[in-house]
């Protein structure tokens, strides 16, 4: 589903993705984690084609997201993407939040945007909130909405950008809860996250970063169980 080879990118002249490689196969979950500054962000948004690279390829579903000629608005549209900010918009209502791109980018008309948008929200625990704006919501909910908002869009993957970190302690399983429930639905899904339990439960694969570089791409339990790096074990011995 999503092919990633020998992906380079740099800022300037700085490198910050270095022959990137890695295939995500259709309903597989991968974590992605590694130190703050790895280019975990970047990889992720070059991903969905926020970012261009330098060189390399990423195809998506087959299309190319660097090339040319590839739609990238429509492609964007397939990927469903939620940051560690939710970004919704603050003077929309939250159906309204979550009718605006079906309608603008899918063509859908106002009712069926609607009736879909509802039953998002009742999947993530949030009909009863449907008419409030984003600021009357606390963030583990408006992180739901944002989740709802991408689903809303029938993307056939999901990437996700530390989604629990701008989050109080109390509210990240809310959030976790809704990704595992996706990943059980068979949901393709990248997944920039440091919360190693929710990786230990629901990940199929863990690709662990540092300066740029894919150094680890493991299945969990021997990313867990033995990683084979020395950046991966210092990284997980202070974390867990
Ligand atoms: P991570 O998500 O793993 O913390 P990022 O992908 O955000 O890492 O960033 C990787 C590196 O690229 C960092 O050193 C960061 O400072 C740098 N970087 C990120 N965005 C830009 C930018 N727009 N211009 C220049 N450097 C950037
Ligand atoms: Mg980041």
């Amino acid at each position: 589903m999503i092919d990633i080879n020998n992906v380079s990118k740099w800022y300037g002249q700085f490198q910050v993705l270095t022959d990137c490689s890695t295939r995500i196969n259709k309903g597989e979950v991968v974590v992605v984690c590694g130190p703050s500054g790895s280019g975990k962000s970047t990889l992720i948004k070059c991903v969905n084609g926020l970012e261009p690279f330098q060189s390399g390829t990423i195809l998506v579903d087959g299309t190319s997201v660097g090339a040319p000629k590839t739609n990238l608005p429509k492609l964007r549209s397939r990927v469903g993407m939620v940051f560690q900010h939710f970004e919704l918009f603050p003077h929309l209502s939250i159906t309204e939040n979550l009718c605006l791109a079906q309608m603008k980018v899918l063509g859908r008309n106002h009712e069926e945007a609607h009736n879909k948008g509802l039953q998002l929200l009742d999947r993530v625990g949030l009909k009863a909130h449907a008419e409030k704006f984003p600021g009357q919501l606390s963030g583990g909910q408006q992180q739901r909405v944002a989740i709802a908002r991408a689903l809303a869009m029938d993307p056939i993957a999901m990437l996700f950008d530390e989604p629990t970190s701008a989050l109080d302690p109390e509210m990240i399983n809310e959030v976790l809860d809704v990704m595992t429930q996706l990943a059980a639905e068979g949901m393709t899904m990248m997944c920039v996250t440091h919360e190693m339990g929710f990786a230990r439960r629901v990940a199929h694969r863990v690709i662990f970063m540092d300066h740029g570089q894919i150094v680890e791409d493991a299945a969990k339990d021997e990313f867990f169980g033995s990683p084979r790096s020395e950046r991966a074990q210092q990284f997980l011995s202070k974390i867990l």
